[in-house]
C-alpha cells in the first residue's frame, strides 16, 4: 500500500525500501556478469533496483511464490542495461533513477515456474491462417505486462557462457517497443541517443543503426541456414535470433551484456553500435 502511494510521487521524493546488504551481495555473486561491475556501477544498480522493485508488481503464476531474492535477481538483470544509458528522449539524464522510464510503460511482471506454451497464429501470403504452439521462456507486450519463466531466470549464471539471458531479452524488447504507435511491431530499432556515434541528425543515426544491424542480421541468417542445410558450424547464439530483426536485437543484447568478450568476437560490427547505444553516457567509469 505504501508503495502504491509512493508511485504517485516524483522519483526523487520516493523512499523505496533499501536492498538488504546480504541479499545484494548474494545476488551479485550469483551472476558473473554483475560481479564485474565497478563500485560506482554497483551503487547505481542497487539504487535502480530499489526503485524498480517499488515501481513494479510481481505476480507468481501457477502457485509460484515470488520471494524477495527472486524479485531482486530479476530487477538487477533488468536494470543492468540501463547503467550507462541516455534518457528515453535521447538526452543524458541528470538523475539516474529516471533511466527507469525505459521500462515505464508497464507495472506487472508475471513469473511462471517454467516455460509456457503459447498458442500462436500467423497468416501466410495466400491469406490462410495457421495455428501453432510455441514454448516460451518470456514474453513482453507493448504497453502490457512482462512474463518470465523462473526456471530460466534462475539459471542465468550458468547460461551467461552461451550468451543467454531471458531477463535482458525481454527488457530489450521493452526498449525496442518504446515509441511504437499502437498496432506497430518492434523492429530492433530502439530510440537512439542524441549524437549517436558522431551523427548530427536523427535520420543519419537511424541509418547507421539500420545498415549495421541489417548486415549483421543477414550474416547471422546465412550462418544459420548454412548450418541447417549443409551441416556447417552451428552459430554460437540461439538461432531464434534469425526469426526477425526484433528477436535479433533482443538475443544479441543478451550476449552483449552477459558475455561481452565472446560477443565482440562473434559480432565485431555490433560492438561499437551497442556501445554507442548502451554506453552513450559514460558517467560511471571508475
Ligand atoms: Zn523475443
Amino acid at each position: 500500500m505504501i508503495d502504491f502511494i509512493q508511485r504517485w510521487l516524483p522519483r526523487k521524493l520516493r523512499r523505496p525500501t533499501p536492498v538488504p546488504d546480504a541479499l545484494w551481495r548474494r545476488t551479485l555473486a550469483q551472476h558473473p556478469f554483475l560481479s564485474d561491475l565497478n563500485a560506482l556501477e554497483r551503487e547505481c544498480l542497487r539504487l535502480l533496483c530499489a526503485h524498480f522493485l517499488m515501481e513494479k508488481e510481481f505476480h507468481g503464476a501457477n502457485g509460484l511464490v515470488v520471494s524477495d531474492a527472486m524479485a531482486l535477481a530479476i530487477a538487477a538483470q533488468a536494470c543492468l542495461p540501463l547503467l550507462h544509458m541516455h534518457g528515453v528522449s535521447g538526452e543524458p539524464v541528470q538523475d539516474p533513477r529516471n533511466l527507469l522510464d525505459w521500462y515505464g510503460d508497464f507495472v506487472g511482471i508475471v513469473v511462471q515456474p517454467g516455460a509456457v506454451v503459447a498458442r500462436r497464429k500467423t497468416m501466410d501470403s495466400a491469406g490462410v491462417m495457421h495455428h501453432y504452439d510455441e514454448v516460451i521462456a518470456g514474453e513482453a507486450m507493448d504497453r502490457g505486462p512482462l512474463m518470465l519463466s523462473w526456471e530460466d531466470v534462475a539459471h542465468a549464471g550458468e547460461r551467461a557462457q552461451q550468451g543467454h539471458n531471458v531477463v535482458i531479452h525481454e527488457f530489450a524488447h521493452k526498449m525496442d517497443m518504446l515509441g511504437l504507435r499502437l498496432g506497430e511491431s518492434p523492429d530492433g530499432a530502439p530510440p537512439l541517443p542524441t549524437g549517436f556515434m558522431g551523427t548530427r541528425q536523427r535520420a543519419s543515426a537511424q541509418q547507421v543503426w539500420h545498415q549495421t544491424m541489417q548486415a549483421a542480421y543477414d550474416r547471422f541468417r546465412e550462418a544459420v541456414s548454412r548450418a541447417e542445410r549443409f551441416g556447417g558450424e552451428v552459430p554460437w547464439l540461439d538461432d531464434y535470433a534469425a526469426k526477425d530483426p526484433a528477436e535479433f536485437f533482443a538475443v544479441t543484447c543478451e550476449a552483449y551484456f552477459v558475455n561481452r568478450e565472446r560477443f565482440a568476437e562473434e559480432f565485431p560490427e555490433l560492438m561499437p553500435l551497442y556501445d554507442g547505444f548502451f554506453r552513450a553516457a559514460r558517467t560511471l567509469s571508475a
